[in-house]
């Protein structure tokens, strides 16, 4: 029995989908490399630990940036060893698998993620288009003339897109997401308090407390930084109050850039698409859709109906899953090549 794979491999976390029993891993996109012999010391979760802490003989990498392969090699040992966990790689089975793709891509990073999955173990590969994957892991039905557009903010991209008749008619990327936020956060704390902290402690922030839009400023939450080196006491330990509101002011400019290009992509669209979104509305995905308040706010600026896809994290896993579930029946053809 050949074992059939989809694979969400996101700047943040990775995805694998096993036809017949669903999401069967979900992994930070981390691996932690032992310096001196290259040997990968821990992969996912534990690789992401170690991120900003590795001793001097070890470092932890993100392979995928912006979307894209930005380390060959790293990212097929990222993969071969998803693969063993979920016991999918051994010669005798080797899987077919399904990659998903930001839309929009150059032959070259294209060709990398085909690469780098046989280099990981496939047996064929078949690339999915990573916004469709979305939309119909977000429960759209994509083959129908109905336009459609799919917003998928994740760690590093933000991608939006107009579907229709199963294709894409219009798609725009911006290199800003999840981790710009996180960024912007521990700029706005060492500007503002003289105070630094770490991008996983930022991401905290954000997901606890983090809000875009007045209506969801809820609280307040103490976080641990150091002194910066510039203070007279510097490199000491602080503790600091940090409300939703101040993080809001903190991820403002990021938030303007993601409904500048929604709002964009929206007037570049063909009236009769238009119209059909007004009707229909606009689908959220991806991780940093569960910002509080971003739905809000993206309906307020367009003036369009905004809905939350039910599982955000899991939509480009869940779409791929469909398709490798209806023997290719579901919209996509999924061509594997060897
Ligand atoms: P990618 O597809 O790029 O790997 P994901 O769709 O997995 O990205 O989303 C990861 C991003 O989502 C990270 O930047 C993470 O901080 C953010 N995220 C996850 N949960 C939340 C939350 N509850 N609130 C805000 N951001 C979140
Ligand atoms: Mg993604």
């Amino acid at each position: 029995m050949p074992k059939y794979i989809g694979i969400d491999l996101g700047t943040a976390n990775t995805l694998l989908y096993m036809k017949g029993r669903g999401i069967v891993l979900r992994e930070p996109s981390v691996v932690a490399v032992e310096r001196q012999t290259e040997r990968v010391r821990a992969v996912g979760r534990d690789a992401k630990l170690m991120l900003g802490k590795t001793p001097g003989s070890i470092t932890a990498h993100r392979p995928i940036k912006d979307g894209v392969i930005a380390d060959f090699e790293i990212t097929a040992a990222m993969l071969r060893d998803f693969f063993k966990r979920i016991s999918a790689g051994n010669l005798f089975s080797r899987p077919y698998v399904s990659v998903c793709v930001p839309y929009g891509v150059t032959e070259v990073e294209r060709r990398a993620f085909k690469d780098a999955t046989r280099e990981a173990g496939a047996r064929a590969v078949a690339m999915v288009s990573e916004p469709i994957a979305a939309a119909i892991g977000a429960g759209l039905r994509v083959s129908g003339p109905r336009g459609s557009m799919v917003v998928d903010i994740g760690g590093g991209t933000t991608e939006v897109a107009v579907l229709s008749l199963g294709g894409i008619v219009r798609s725009t990327s911006l290199r800003i997401a999840g981790d710009e936020l996180d960024e912007s956060i521990v700029q706005y704390i060492k500007e503002k308090y003289g105070i630094s902290i770490s991008e996983s402690m930022a991401e905290m922030l954000k997901k606890q407390i983090g809000s875009v839009h007045w209506s969801t400023d809820e609280g307040t939450m103490n976080i641990q930084g150091l002194t910066q080196r510039t203070s007279a006491r510097s490199g000491l330990p602080a503790v600091l109050t940090i409300s939703a509101g101040e993080l809001r002011e903190a991820m403002y400019d990021q938030i303007e850039q993601i409904l500048k290009c929604i709002c964009s992509t929206l007037e570049s669209t063909p009236p009769e698409l238009s119209a059909d979104i007004y009707d229909y509305g606009i689908m959220l995905t991806g991780g940093s859709a569960l910002l509080r308040g971003l739905p809000n706010l993206i309906a307020e600026r367009t003036g369009i109906r905004v809905t939350l896809a039910k599982n955000p994290l899991d939509c480009v896993a869940l779409g791929l899953g469909r398709m490798i579930e209806s023997d290719n029946k579901v919209d996509n053809n999924l061509e594997y090549e060897s």
